[in-house]
């Protein structure tokens, strides 16, 4: 078995055993595979061993992958999702490629993503990515700007609005971690009741899966975890 499967086997195994710890259903947290900077044979190996979903933070290594297992390996029928910053000059070609975006956090983004959706394609599956913890350095929009945008997105035939996503604050114990995705929680409970079809919150990476999936997250994030330490080298 290549490190990739046994790294895919321990972290299942780690999100099922956090759900059965906090009584969540099995196969309420998905796993989403961050393969950004990785090649695409990387991806090829964790497809072999049943990952589906993948997340991609740059746009162009993001679409050149999207079109390499479109056109090469159609058979796997992999779910693209994007989870960088994204710049209004790009949104077409995510708008093209991806089936999820996690990191709305302006109307003008939305609004170009669903005039950019292509018609042959579903709606684009998206999230709004929220900033609780108020630091500046972080992108991602405060709970009082999230229902306006919420409201836009909703009258957007290109989008279809899902949920919320985070990138809380980073810190290591526990309670801390757990406050803050309860706080995330709460406002995708809010924003439940007034939207309809809101089920998902992206939210837990490697240092906080476990508390992110006792507060409620649908969708945790794990790249280093899976694919080993990134090579920043030929990024600009
Ligand atoms: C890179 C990234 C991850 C995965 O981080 P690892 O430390 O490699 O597990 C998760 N979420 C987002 C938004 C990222 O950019």
């Amino acid at each position: 078995m290549s490190s990739i499967q046994q790294n895919l086997e321990l972290i299942t195994a780690q999100i099922a055993s956090a759900q059965q710890k906090c009584g969540r259903a099995p196969g309420s947290v998905q796993l989403l595979a961050v393969s950004k900077t990785k090649p695409v044979e990387a991806i090829l190996e964790a497809a072999a061993a049943g990952q589906r979903s993948f997340g991609e933070n740059y746009v162009q290594e993001g679409c050149d992958k999207v079109q390499f297992f479109a056109t090469q390996h159609p058979e796997l029928d992999l779910e693209w999702h994007f989870i960088g910053p994204l710049q209004s000059n790009k949104t077409r070609l995510i708008a093209e490629h991806f089936d999820w975006m996690h990191t709305i956090d302006r109307a003008k983004i939305a609004q170009r993503l669903s005039e950019q959706r292509p018609a042959h394609l579903p709606p684009l599956q998206v999230l709004i990515q929220v900033n609780t913890s108020g630091e500046t350095s972080k992108s991602g929009i405060s709970a009082q700007q999230l229902f306006p945008l919420a409201e836009l997105i909703s009258t957007l035939p290109g989008l279809t609005l899902r949920g919320l996503m985070s990138i809380p604050e980073n810190v290591t114990d526990y309670q801390s971690q757990l406050a803050a995705f309860q706080q995330l929680a709460a406002l995708k409970q809010q924003l439940a009741d007034k939207f309809d079809g809101i089920d998902t919150l992206s939210m837990g990476m490697s240092g906080d899966m476990d508390a992110a999936i006792e507060a409620g997250s649908t969708i945790v994030r794990i790249g280093t975890a899976i694919f080993g330490q990134r090579d920043y080298s030929q990024k600009g």
